[in-house]
């Protein structure tokens, strides 16, 4: 199956998709310590704030792919993050939830912007888990977020595309 750059050239009048060569991906998204407030056990779910929960509403999105930039299907996508507090549920599962990709390789949350919290900007921990046992720990970040440039772990290539309060990333995992 050609990738959807293959796609997008091979539309484009560019080249056939059957004469590209095998088109990497970016490189693979970097991998990041899970930190001490992972829970497993999270629920399978689209929303992880209840309505009264307080915070700036935001909503997240993007694709799990490989190397080639093809998605992959059935990857749990798990998400954990602090409160407008910059506090973890460590007793229940407030902020917290996974979702499985579809045939597009395709996930998303809605949930609340997290707090800043000593020593940490803001930020969404992440747990990408593939069927066949493969797996990503990272974490998410706000682009121009005063925190950033005080936090050891912040890095530009796991900033988030956000728009009107839509947080997009694609998460490219290593062969
Ligand atoms: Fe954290």
């Amino acid at each position: 199956m050609p990738s959807r750059r293959h796609v997008i050239l091979a539309s484009a009048g560019l080249v056939t998709a059957s004469a590209l060569p095998a088109l990497a991906c970016n490189a693979p998204t970097e991998r990041q310590t899970e930190g001490p407030f992972f829970r497993g056990g999270s629920p399978l779910r689209v929303q992880l704030a209840s309505p009264k929960q307080p915070g700036t509403r935001m909503a997240l999105t993007g694709s799990v792919l490989d190397r080639d930039c093809r998605p992959i299907a059935g990857a749990m996508v798990d998400i954990w993050h602090a409160d407008a507090t910059g506090d973890y549920d460590m007793s229940g599962y407030n902020l917290r939830g996974h979702q499985i990709t579809d045939a597009s390789g395709a996930w998303r949350f809605e949930t609340i912007e997290p707090a800043r919290y000593p020593g940490r900007t803001r930020h969404y921990h992440v747990k990408v888990v593939l069927a066949d046992g493969r797996s990503l720990t990272t974490q998410l970040y706000f682009p121009g977020d005063g925190g950033n440039s005080r936090d050891g772990l912040y890095r530009p290539s796991l900033q988030m595309a956000i728009e009107r309060n839509v947080g997009r990333f694609d998460f490219v995992l290593a062969a």
